[in-house]
């Protein structure tokens, strides 16, 4: 007999940490089975995951190639150290080559340690010591990877890690350097090439950024910020590291985000959509030139999972499945119509400030005046409106990423545009209620 869901939901939080919580705050669903874009939790309750659980399970829940891929390699090899050879490992990292234009992979198990992998080969590689990361960025909960972190979650494990020097973002709304899109000179590039300077070109290994920022408000750049940040990294012989955990893997529209720029980085990280969280596995990609360093180079770095049979065959299916159900295509359709959806919503609700998306990766950015931009939210905190519209969204079984004044949608990307509208529809409820509460 099945038991009740208090049960286990007092079972996990006698005896389990959930992250990022005040333990005795923590409100888990108890989560029982999931199908596509839905899931169901203990009490019987349908939900429609508009957030892809932490924006990583592309393929939707419970996609049966994916399953069956690791159930055949289970049964076959379940496990093989890291220094053996194994059939998933290598189709993976071939596979990976041609659809990044990178030359090698290393895998770890998640988003954090690719990052501090990345910065790891690419201290080895230019012998400099300096990685430049941007304010607005979250690159994993490592103690690295926190602190090449610019977000918020750093302060507890400051001062962190040496060497991390941090600049401002594209973030066209805000503008960090008050100007508009239209008329700036992209001061977000220029003054990292002063801040290089301040620093010492020759100190600098890397510059890393999100493909697109993710968990700091999709902050899609303008069409020339990239060409220009690697035309900088270039004239500086500064590595360009780009991290797809979050916005690679078709959640855009194509394999990495940086794909829609038209240019190539020299090192890529990605995890999460790289086997839609069906198994643990991350991996950084180098380009031919590091690949090639390493040649005869010790390449000073280990897990004792990298490669994991498992994780990769799950991933060399998860691949297939993005092209063979042609899902960066309907992640292009939906994503229209998710963006028409997303500028109503703009010029409807007073509460709308800006909306934000590529693809099915999306934000809407909420304040208490479209005039002054007062964040519905404060930085870091959150306010009686914005616990409303998440109340609401969950009372209507609709789960859905929210942080500081901001509300993400992005749902698997085989959702299709009934489901679609039936989420965007629910959140429309929830941004009339916030509009009320302002106008009272
Ligand atoms: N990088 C980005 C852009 C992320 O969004 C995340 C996680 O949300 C990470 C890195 C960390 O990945 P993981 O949680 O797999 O360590």
């Amino acid at each position: 007999m099945e038991r009740p869901s208090s049960e286990v939901i007092q079972e996990n939080r006698d005896y389990t940490l959930f992250s990022w919580s005040v333990q005795s705050a923590a409100n888990p669903i108890h989560m029982t089975r999931a199908q596509g874009v839905w899931f169901w939790d203990g009490d019987g309750n349908k939900w429609l995951d508009f957030s892809s659980q932490l924006i990583n399970i592309n393929v939707g829940h419970q996609h049966p190639k994916v399953l069956e891929a690791i159930k055949k390699q289970v049964d076959e090899l379940c496990f093989a150290g890291p220094s053996f050879a194994t059939e998933p490992r290598g189709k993976l990292g071939k596979k990976l080559a041609e659809v990044t234009g990178l030359a090698k992979s290393f895998f770890t198990l998640g988003g954090a340690e690719a990052n501090e992998n990345a910065m790891k080969i690419a201290r080895l590689f230019t012998g400099r010591d300096k990685i430049i990361t941007r304010y607005r960025s979250y690159h994993g909960a490592t103690m690295g990877s926190m602190t090449a972190s610019g977000d918020p979650r750093r302060w507890p494990v400051e001062p962190g890690i040496p060497g991390i020097v941090r600049v401002f973002d594209p973030y066209c709304y805000r503008c960090p350097f008050g100007k508009t899109v239209d008329s700036c000179k992209r001061e977000c590039v220029s003054h990292i090439e002063e801040v290089i300077q301040m620093e010492g070109p020759h100190t600098i290994a890397a510059i890393m950024v999100e493909g697109i920022t993710g968990s700091n408000g999709l902050l899609v750049p303008p069409d020339d910020y990239y060409p220009k940040l690697r035309a900088l990294c270039d004239k500086y012989g500064i590595l360009l590291i780009t991290d797809e955990v979050m916005s690679g893997f078709g959640r855009t529209g194509k394999w990495l985000s940086t794909q829609h720029y038209g240019i190539k980085p020299d090192i890529v990280t990605c995890a999460k959509g790289l086997t839609s969280g069906y198994m643990p596995l991350g991996a950084v990609i180098v380009s031919q030139p590091i690949a090639d360093y390493f040649e005869n180079n010790m390449l000073w770095g280990g897990l004792t999972y990298s490669g994991h049979p498992v994780s990769c065959a799950a991933a060399v299916a998860n691949l297939s499945v993005y092209e063979e159900e042609h899902l960066f295509e309907n992640t292009e359709v939906q994503g229209r119509y998710l963006a028409e959806r997303l500028e109503a919503m703009k010029r409807k609700y007073a509460c709308v400030g800006d909306v934000r998306y590529k693809g099915l990766f999306s934000v809407l950015e909420l304040v208490r005046d479209k005039a002054t931009k007062e964040p519905l939210a404060p930085f870091n905190g959150t306010s009686p409106q914005m616990q409303k519209l998440a109340g609401y969204l969950k009372s209507k079984y609709v789960y859905a990423f929210s942080r500081f004044n901001m509300l993400w949608v992005c749902p698997p990307l085989v959702i299709d545009r009934e489901e679609l509208k039936y989420g965007l529809d629910i959140i429309e409820e929830g941004l009339a209620l916030v509009d009320e509460m302002l106008a009272a």
